[in-house]
């Protein structure tokens, strides 16, 4: 497999955010969203084979608790990462997937919880979900929007409720998107949209999801890698 890094820190995002995870970050992405964090996944990483990546995590973290397969987008490795993530919940770790989902989902194990990135109109990947992958969410998966404006929004709140998502998932959430050049100040300044003003969208709306902010890039400069 294509590696670009393996590290140890809390998890920024999702329902498990704040928690110690190891991420395992692949290479490659078929995207390329407007405020991308990650273009240096984009060429490049390290040749390694299952049982090194296997290897490191367990130094990294030899109780076990959080493991993460990330990119990039990781199901582009497909034939690797399913036997990865199979042999890391053998040896009792409790593995996330983030996806864009834009590829199919169906081969997934069932016990990955998956962090599904729904892409809205400013992320300029709109309409990129593979709309049968609903049909492959369970009740321990999350579905994220990253929200650059009004409209993104307003596109998110419609496909929650089109697709009675809060019914078929664990976690909702909107976060606003970040400034792909922030840097300096560890403060919502660098969100798209004021996290405020979300959530008083969210909540003039009802909308049944949960607002969240990458914490690491409040915890670590913003343009801190490998954190
Ligand atoms: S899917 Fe993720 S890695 Fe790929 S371009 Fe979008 S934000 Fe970047």
């Amino acid at each position: 497999m294509q590696i670009i890094e393996i590290y140890k820190s809390l998890q920024g995002e999702s329902s498990y955010t704040g928690l110690p995870c190891v991420f395992v970050r692949l290479a490659g992405c078929n995207l390329r969203c407007t405020w991308c964090d990650s273009e240096y996944t984009f060429k490049g990483g390290q040749p390694m084979t299952l049982d090194e990546i296997e290897r490191e995590v367990r130094r990294l973290s030899p109780d076990g608790g959080l493991a993460e397969i990330t990119g990039g987008e990781p199901l582009l490795q497909e034939r690797e990462a399913v036997p990865l993530m199979e042999h890391l919940l053998i040896a009792g770790y409790t593995v996330l997937l983030e996806t864009s989902g834009e590829r199919p989902l169906e081969r997934v194990p069932p016990r990955v919880v998956k962090i599904v990135d729904v892409k809205c109109p400013d992320s300029g990947e709109g309409d990129t979900f593979r709309i049968e992958n609903l049909n492959a969410l369970t009740v321990r998966d999350e579905v994220k929007f990253v929200i650059a404006s009004r409209r993104d929004y307003e596109f998110a709140s419609d496909f929650i409720r089109e697709h009675a998502l809060s019914s078929r998932v664990a976690s909702l959430i909107l976060s606003p998107a970040f400034r792909k050049d922030a840097a300096g100040s560890r403060d919502a300044s660098h969100c798209l949209v004021d996290p405020q003003q979300l959530a008083e969208w969210m909540l003039a709306d009802k909308l049944k999801a949960r607002l969240g902010l990458q914490v690491h890039k409040f915890i670590w400069e913003p343009s801190l890698k490998g954190v």
